[in-house]
C-alpha cells in the first residue's frame, strides 16, 4: 500500500456513532453528525446515515455537495455562518444553516425567493465563547425581524462553546439557551424544532446535569471520530479512540548525534531550536512532513519520539526500535492532525 496514508476504520466509527446516539438518545437528545473533520468523505457519511443519524452537518458547501453528489441521503446542515457571496449556493445545496448575521439572513431570504424555496435557519446565540452568535440582549429583536422574512423558516436556535474561548458548556449557559428558546416560543407563538446546545464539548455537561431544559440537539464531530470529549480530551468509555491511523514510511535510518553541529541560526520554521544531548541515537526519517499533516498532533503508537519536522520530513528518535527504509510507522491523530491529513491531497485515504 502507498504511503503516507490514513487508514479509516468504518466499523469503529460506526460503533462510536451508534454508542453516542444511544447515550444521548436515552435522554431525548438528537445527534447531528459533523463531517467537516473528514472533509465530507462520502464513505464515512454513508456509515453515519446507516447508524440512523439523519442530519449531517458540515462547515463547507463543497463537502456537502460532495456527499450529495455521492448519493448520501440525509438532511444537510451548514455549520459555518454563510458568506454573503455564498447565499445562493447555501439555498441550493443545504437544507438548513446556522446563522448569526442579519444581513446574511436577508440575502438568504432574497435568494430563497429567487429559487422559490424556503431555507431553514438556526439562529446562533453568543453564550461566552465569543465565536459566532448574536448577543442575548439583541436576540429577540433579531428573531422578530427574521420571522418577517419571506423564504426563511426559523427551525431553531443554537449555541457553540469551547471552540474559540475554550468556555465550558455548563448548567448556567445551557439554562440561558433554554430560557431564550422559551421566551421566543412564548413571545412569537412559534415552536422551535431544534435547540442545538453545542458540540462534543457538551458531553461533561450532559453526563452531569439533572435538567436538560429545552435542549434538543447536539452537533458531534470529534467524539464520534476520536472517541473523546473535548474539554479535557478524555476518552469516553466504550468508544474507540483509534478509528483513524496515520501510516508513514521510513526513508532513512542512521545512527547520528542528537544535537546539530555548526553555527546555530533559524530553522525552516523560523525558530532557533535547542536540543537535549542524548548522545548518538538512531535517527529515522519518514516521508511525510508539515505540508501533509499537523505534526504536533501525531502520537506514535510505538515507543519512539518525534524530534521534529520540516515540510516533507518527520525526524524520529527510534529509541530501541529496529527500523529500516521501507518500514511503516503508525500514529494516532488528534483533531488538528485528522483535519490536516484528511484535507491533504498527499495523504491517501484508505477505508478498512
Ligand atoms: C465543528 C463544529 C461542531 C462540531 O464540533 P466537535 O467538537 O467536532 O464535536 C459543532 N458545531 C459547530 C458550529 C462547529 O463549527
Amino acid at each position: 500500500m502507498s504511503t503516507p496514508r490514513i487508514e479509516i476504520s468504518l466499523e469503529k466509527i460506526s460503533h462510536n456513532a451508534n454508542t453516542l446516539k444511544d447515550l444521548y438518545g436515552a435522554k431525548g437528545i438528537h445527534i447531528c453528525a459533523v463531517t467537516k473533520a473528514v472533509c465530507g468523505e462520502p464513505r464515512i457519511a454513508e456509515v453515519l446515515v446507516k447508524c440512523g443519524i439523519d442530519i449531517l452537518a458540515d462547515s463547507r458547501i463543497a463537502n456537502i455537495r460532495k456527499m450529495r453528489d455521492a448519493g448520501v441521503d440525509a438532511v444537510f446542515m451548514l455549520l459555518r455562518t454563510p458568506s454573503l457571496s455564498q447565499a445562493a449556493d447555501v439555498v441550493t445545496y443545504t437544507d438548513l444553516s446556522l446563522n448569526s448575521d442579519l444581513s446574511v439572513i436577508g440575502e438568504l431570504s432574497r435568494q430563497a425567493l429567487k429559487q422559490q424555496a424556503v431555507h431553514k435557519i438556526i439562529m446562533m446565540v453568543e453564550l461566552g465563547d465569543l465565536r459566532e452568535g448574536l448577543m442575548p440582549a439583541n436576540f429577540l429583536d433579531a428573531v422578530e425581524r427574521v420571522l418577517e422574512l419571506d423564504g426563511i423558516a426559523l427551525a431553531g436556535i443554537g449555541a457553540n462553546l469551547a471552540c474559540f474561548g475554550g468556555i465550558k458548556p455548563d448548567d448556567d449557559n445551557m439554562a440561558r439557551l433554554s430560557e431564550i428558546a422559551r421566551e421566543i416560543e412564548q413571545q412569537f407563538g412559534v415552536i422551535l424544532t431544534h435547540v442545538s446546545g453545542g458540540n462534543s464539548a457538551n458531553y461533561t455537561w450532559f453526563m452531569s446535569t439533572e435538567n436538560l431544559g429545552r435542549i434538543t440537539d447536539l452537533r458531534l464531530g470529534e467524539s464520534i471520530y476520536l472517541g473523546c470529549e473535548t474539554l479535557f480530551r478524555k476518552p469516553i468509555q466504550g468508544l474507540f479512540t483509534d478509528a483513524f491511523t496515520l501510516v508513514a514510511e521510513v526513508i532513512e535510518s542512521i545512527i547520528k548525534p542528537s544535537v546539530p553541529y555548526g553555527e546555530a541560526c533559524q530553522n525552516v520554521a523560523g525558530d532557533v531550536p535547542s536540543f537535549e544531548d542524548l548522545g548518538e541515537i538512531r535517527r529515522v526519517i519518514l516521508s511525510i512532513g508539515s505540508q501533509d499533516v499537523l505534526v504536533s498532533g501525531l502520537t506514535p503508537r510505538a515507543e519512539i519520539d518525534i524530534l521534529g519536522a520540516s515540510s516533507d520530513h518527520i525526524i524520529l528518535d527510534a529509541k530501541n526500535g529496529d527500523y529500516g527504509a521501507g518500514d511503516e510507522v503508525r500514529f494516532d491523530l488528534n483533531y488538528g492532525a485528522l483535519l490536516s491529513a484528511m484535507t491533504s491531497p498527499y495523504v491517501e485515504k484508505v477505508v478498512i
